[in-house]
């Protein structure tokens, strides 16, 4: 039976922080830096250069908070989409300690943040559950949790089937890892918590105002000093600064194609529940913990910050002929799980982009002069804001720090030096591919068999 009553296909979140209308400013053509994209990436940027006395204007194409930011599922994981294993083997043990402990940086930076700005977000450290559907996974993921131990410091806990009823009301899985570090929050109170606080310190923020172009980069020298100027273009005018971050994600667009080879966008989809009884929503996620699973299409779940609804999200479906299908789809994911919500109606449903990397790391890049800061897989909450701060400070650098010095030395000012184990060079460009994810229903399908190979299926 479909239950898919009629809703508004818009996240749920904007029921209570819905999209900040704004009032349009001038844009003026010169400013010390320009961020193209006001989701977490872009706006905690700004937010540190506004409140270091720089000059910072923020474009949006659509609204802020339009792309990811204000449609995600909220939960604060900081993960990599490489598991500790995988990426010991890629980064060997230095640099991959280095990534881990700087995950475990990235979630207390978030607590901060929302501290320092009183964001009133429903933030909370419930900690989270990832179950497993096989006890071939389970022993895996207990494997899996040691070196993640031995890299990040923090020690998930491997939870067995007889402990299960505490962590969640299903008989999908047979065990799974809890971790204490995680929580969720309300994705778009966050947002507009960092938009009000960008404003508040003189940052300017031009909704509905695409940058179209990059127009050139021109490098000058005066005395000493070499320096360089970004031009772009935007749809209300002409724009130049010394410091450039792109920050658009998922929802790249086409005006850099550079970037659009590189960058791999994925529709993830999320159903909110109608309101439902707290005490089943605490049968079914005992602690209103978020939840994730140990699949290739990966799912994940969470209570609304009420405790009254039940939030579940996962890859859209390969192939759907209408939006009503693809919620279908998410929905009966959710009553596999709950087969108590079998006959529960959607309250909401929305879907959103999440952008993939080659290396299913996240990027964090200088490339002819212009930051990059993009590419979470899925876990931006945690580390968007994380590289938002990361570029800030290596402008900062730049600007006050030992970039100025090595400018007035002569020495050549590209390649700033970002201080974070994940930055790195450029990517290369995914083989084949301009920015139209065509392989992408393959994918979901090839991922969907392995799960039923390996003997993940929801019991009900
Ligand atoms: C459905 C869904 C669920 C998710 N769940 C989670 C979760 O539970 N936990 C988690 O950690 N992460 C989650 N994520 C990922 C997380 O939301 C993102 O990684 C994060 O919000 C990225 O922030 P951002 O600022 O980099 O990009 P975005 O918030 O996507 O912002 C990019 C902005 O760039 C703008 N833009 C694009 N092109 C231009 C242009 N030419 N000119 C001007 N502006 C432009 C767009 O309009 C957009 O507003 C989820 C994502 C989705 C879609």
């Amino acid at each position: 039976m479909s239950l898919n009553n009629r809703h508004p296909e818009e996240p749920y979140w904007w029921r209570d922080s819905p999209p900040a209308v704004m009032a349009q400013q001038e844009v003026q053509p010169n400013c010390d830096v320009v961020i193209v994209g006001a989701g977490y990436t872009g706006l905690t940027s700004a937010l540190i250069l506004a409140t270091a006395g720089c000059s910072v204007q923020v474009f949006d194409s659509a609204n802020p908070g339009y792309g990811a930011s204000t449609r995600n599922g909220g939960i604060t994981s900081g993960n990599l989409r490489l598991n500790a294993t995988a990426a010991l083997k890629q980064l060997g043990e230095t640099r991959a300690k280095a990534v881990f402990a700087e995950s475990v940086n990235a979630r207390t930076y978030l607590r901060n943040l929302i501290e320092e700005h009183n964001i009133d977000c429903d933030y909370q450290l419930t900690g989270r559950f990832t179950g497993a559907m096989t006890h071939r996974d389970l022993e895996s993921m207990a494997r899996e949790s040691e070196v993640f131990a031995r890299l990040s410091g923090i020690e998930p806990a491997v939870i067995k089937q007889a402990e299960l009823s505490n962590y969640v009301g299903s008989e999908t899985y047979v065990g799974g890892i809890y971790r204490e570090d995680i929580g969720h929050l309300h994705p778009a109170k966050f947002h507009a918590g960092l938009l009000k606080a960008v404003m508040q310190r003189g940052g300017v923020v031009h909704a509905n105002t695409p940058i179209t172009k990059i127009i050139q980069t021109t490098d000058t020298k005066r005395l000493l000093h070499k320096s360089q100027t970004v031009t772009l273009r935007s749809s209300r005018g002409d724009v130049s600064a010394a410091h450039v971050l792109i920050a658009t994600n998922g929802y790249s667009g086409s005006f850099n194609p550079w970037i659009n080879r590189r960058i791999v966008p994925v529709r993830s989809r999320i159903v909110v529940t109608e309101k439902l009884s707290r005490n089943l929503i605490s049968t079914l996620i005992p602690g209103l913990r978020a939840m994730g699973e140990n699949r290739n299409l990966y799912r994940y779940y969470r209570p609304t910050p009420d405790g009254e609804r039940l939030l579940f999200g996962s890859r859209e479906p390969a192939f759907y002929r209408s939006h009503a299908q693809a919620v279908e789809h998410v929905r009966q994911g959710m009553a596999g799980v709950f087969p108590e919500l079998k006959d529960v109606a959607v309250s909401s449903s929305w879907a959103g982009n999440v952008a993939f990397s080659r290396s299913h790391l996240p990027l964090l890049f200088n490339h002819e002069g212009i930051y990059y800061a993009m590419g979470y897989c899925g876990s931006g909450t945690v580390w968007a804001p994380w590289f938002g701060r990361k570029v800030a400070e290596s402008i900062l650098d730049e600007i006050n720090g030992p970039g100025i010095e090595r400018k007035k030395a002569g020495m050549s000012s590209n390649a700033p030096k970002i201080q974070s184990a994940l930055a790195g060079q450029p990517p290369a460009a995914v083989p084949f591919y301009r920015g139209n994810p065509w392989f992408l229903p393959a994918a979901i399908l090839w991922n969907g068999l392995q799960d039923k190979r390996h003997g993940r299926l929801d019991k009900a």
